[in-house]
């Protein structure tokens, strides 16, 4: 079951920019407690629509045809607020998974160094598409902000946008997208999704719509009216074979995602909880100097991301920003199977 969040007003959005970090039980403001309205999702859908209602009957007769097995029944706490898709059921072999093919997108790099920013597509054996991450807003092709020290690279053909047509997709074909976190080099696109369900881990869907001013920079992208998300808490089983895990301690509420292939095996995409290999032990890890949480979390994120990846036989280990690792990689439109 999906989740509607009512979108708020984009002039509320600037303001919040604006103003410095407010503390939570003020975050809101005068505009009161944030409304969510769960609903079935096919209301959802016919609810945000805005192409030609032939249009709109078209696809869903796409949709339909692909004959889709039910998206994993999500448990209601209660709080109307409140959405857990089922648990992850640890064990799950590669033959359980119903996913076919994971692309890694290269999205862009950062100098120096050559650091990739990555994002990722998974194409389901039923025809779903999922996608995690969008890179930097694609207004950094022509004018980057560049944050100190750091030069943003991208190409018009590397936009997410362009990465997908180039697999034959537009951005209206995407289902699901997974949202590690709102870091603007994982966030910067989010807009163009508005046919998908966003999948965000509820505490930093709330830290950062509290105005927390490191996800304000980018918050027209993805704060944007037309989009919907899903809230989840901790780690939950998207849809066969597509597993996200919770590892906060980058920013609060991260998560990475286990992808579960028929050939290659299980593959983790760690993304921000251990950006580069040299983070990959817990005990020796160093903090990063954007890591947001307590160094505890950290840790025991870096810790779960390893402990996982080898309880479940993980085949690869994707760091989130590793530039040594990336060169030996299977990049789209290579893909992993
Ligand atoms: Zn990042």
């Amino acid at each position: 079951m999906a989740v509607r969040v009512t979108p708020e007003r984009r002039g509320q959005a600037r303001k919040d920019e604006a103003r410095p970090t407010p503390p939570p039980a003020a975050a809101n403001g005068s505009r009161g407690a944030r409304t969510v309205h769960a609903q079935p999702m096919h209301e959802a859908r016919i609810g945000r629509c805005s192409r030609p209602r032939e249009a709109c009957a078209e696809k869903s007769r796409r949709r339909a045809a692909r004959q889709r097995p039910a998206v994993p029944a999500p448990v209601s706490s209660g709080r109307d607020s409140t959405i857990e898709f089922r648990s992850v059921s640890v064990g799950g072999g590669p033959q359980e998974g119903s996913v076919m093919r994971l692309y890694l997108l290269d999205l862009g790099v950062m100098q120096p160094g050559n650091v990739p920013v990555p994002g990722y597509l998974i194409r389901a054996d039923d025809g779903r598409t999922i996608l995690v991450d969008t890179g930097w807003p694609r207004s950094f092709v022509d004018t980057p902000r560049n944050p100190p020290g750091l030069s943003i690279e991208i190409k018009p053909e590397e936009t997410v946008a362009a990465r997908l047509a180039a697999l034959g997709l537009d951005v209206s074909d995407i289902d699901y997208l997974i949202c590690s976190h709102f870091d603007d080099d994982h966030s910067g696109n989010h807009d163009l999704f508005v046919n998908a369900e966003l999948v965000v881990q509820r505490e930093h869907y709330e830290l950062a719509r509290s105005g927390h001013p490191r996800f304000a920079a980018n918050r027209a992208a993805w704060d944007h009216p037309s989009l919907r998300y899903s809230l989840v808490d901790g780690d939950v089983e998207l849809v066969p074979g597509v597993e996200l895990l919770e590892t906060s301690g980058h920013v609060p509420g991260h998560q990475s995602v286990l992808v579960r292939l028929p050939v290659t095996g299980p593959v983790m995409l760690a993304i921000d909880a251990v950006m580069h290999s040299s983070m990959a032990d817990a005990a020796t890890r160093e903090m990063f100097v954007t890591d947001m949480d307590d160094e505890a979390r950290i840790r025991r994120s870096t810790r779960k991301v390893s402990d996982i990846a080898e309880a479940r036989g993980a085949a690869l280990v994707v760091y989130g920003h590793d530039a040594d690792q990336w060169a030996t990689l299977r990049r789209a439109p290579a893909f992993y199977e």
